[in-house]
Formats: structure tokens, sequence, C-alpha cells
């Protein structure tokens, strides 16, 4: 079984699990046969429909096939303002320690103030990166806050930062994810076990383990 912790379009995989990313107005989409995470993206994060958008997310994300909150997180590239970001987040951040779920974050420059969050929020649910690219001493003090590291397309660009943590990372705190990207997550398990010279089905056992750990045993 491989999974896809991280993707916002459905596809039709036998051997995949994936976790499909809905937007809050995508409630629709839930069915009682896959699995969800729900959050406001950093991106859509405005001012008039926030409310709403939490209130949405605080009633769907009790159904049980919705394993995690997000991806929600901190952009500095956007011109959202940040303050609402944080808002938007942290408000999430509070709907999943409550219902105990793991969160999926974006986050584009903002790694010091995910870990000071982290380290202010102090939760006991695992906080999965998506899409991660910075360096080892970010990924390391992440780890050391309970947190996973998810990687898909990054691991094809063999000079980014995110390439030269995965080299070396303890692989119980990996997630792998498409993203809609193009790439098939058999494609990012292949190039991941390529490169920690490591059989596909120990790889394949070994995100599955870590699965469990953040989600409970669904598989
Ligand atoms: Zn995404």
């Amino acid at each position: 079984m491989f999974i896809d912790i991280h993707v916002h379009n459905h596809y039709e995989d036998k051997g995949v699990m994936l976790l499909l990313n809905i937007f809050p107005g995508d409630t629709d989409k839930i069915n009682p046969d896959g699995y969800y995470s729900i959050g406001l993206h950093p991106w859509y994060v405005n001012e008039e429909t926030l409310d709403n958008d939490i209130a949405v997310i605080t009633q769907s994300a009790v159904n049980p096939n919705v394993l995690a909150i997000g991806e929600t997180g901190l952009d500095k590239k956007i011109d959202v303002p940040y303050m609402k970001q944080l808002q938007a987040f942290e408000q999430q951040l509070d709907i999943a320690e409550k219902l105990k779920k793991p969160v999926i974050i974006h986050c584009v420059k903002a790694y010091d103030d995910i870990i000071s969050l982290r380290k202010k929020f102090n939760q006991s649910i695992p906080w999965i990166i998506h899409w991660f690219n910075a360096g080892e001493q970010i990924a390391n003090e992440l780890m050391k806050y309970n947190c996973y590291i998810s990687y898909g397309q990054m691991l094809f660009k063999e000079n980014s930062k995110a390439f030269g943590v995965f080299k070396n990372m303890p692989l119980d705190r990996v997630f792998f994810e498409t993203d809609d990207t193009g790439v098939s997550i058999l494609q990012v398990y292949d190039k991941a076990s390529l490169v920690r010279k490591m059989p596909l089905g120990n790889l394949k056992k070994q995100i599955k383990n870590n699965f469990i750990s953040c989600f409970g045993d669904l598989l």
C-alpha cells in the first residue's frame, strides 16, 4: 500500500491510499470510502468569509473520514495579511487539538513562526509539514517537536535543501505526497527508496507505520 498524504484532486489507484485535501467549500466531496483533510489554505484566508470557513471546518472535521486538519499554515510570499493568516491558522490548530487530529501544514518562508507556534501551543497531535523545503537545522527542530516532513516533487530536485535533508533524516518522520504535481506516488516512493538505498517493500512498511502512529490503525 502506497500512502499519498497530500493531494487536491481525487484519483483512483487500487494500491494507493490517499488523503484528499478539501477546502471548506468542498464538503460535498466527503464520502464514506475516502479519507480527507479539511482546512483553510493561507492563500484563501479572507476577512469576510473567515468565520464561516472556520465554522464549516469545525463541523466537518468531526466526520471520522476526516483524518486531519489542513492544509493550513503560513505563507510570507503572498498578499493575504499575515496577521489574518495567523488568526486562521491558530483557529484551526484549536480545532485539531480539540479533535486530536493531526495538522497538514503549508509553510513558505515562515518556518521560524511555525516552530514558535509549535512550542507555544505545545500540542500532542502531530503536525505534518507538506512540501517541505528548508535546511537541516529547521528539520531537526521540527522533528524534535514531533513534526513529520512530507516530500514529493522536491525529491527530484537534487540540489534543493529538502533533498539534502531527506538523504539523512530518520525515516520514521517521513511522509510522501503528490500534491497534484504530475509525479505519481509510485515515482516518489521509488526515488526515495533509491536515495535511501532501502528496498521499496521496507519503505512502504515504514511509511505505513508512520501513518498508523499519526492516525491510528485504519489500514
Ligand atoms: Zn497542497
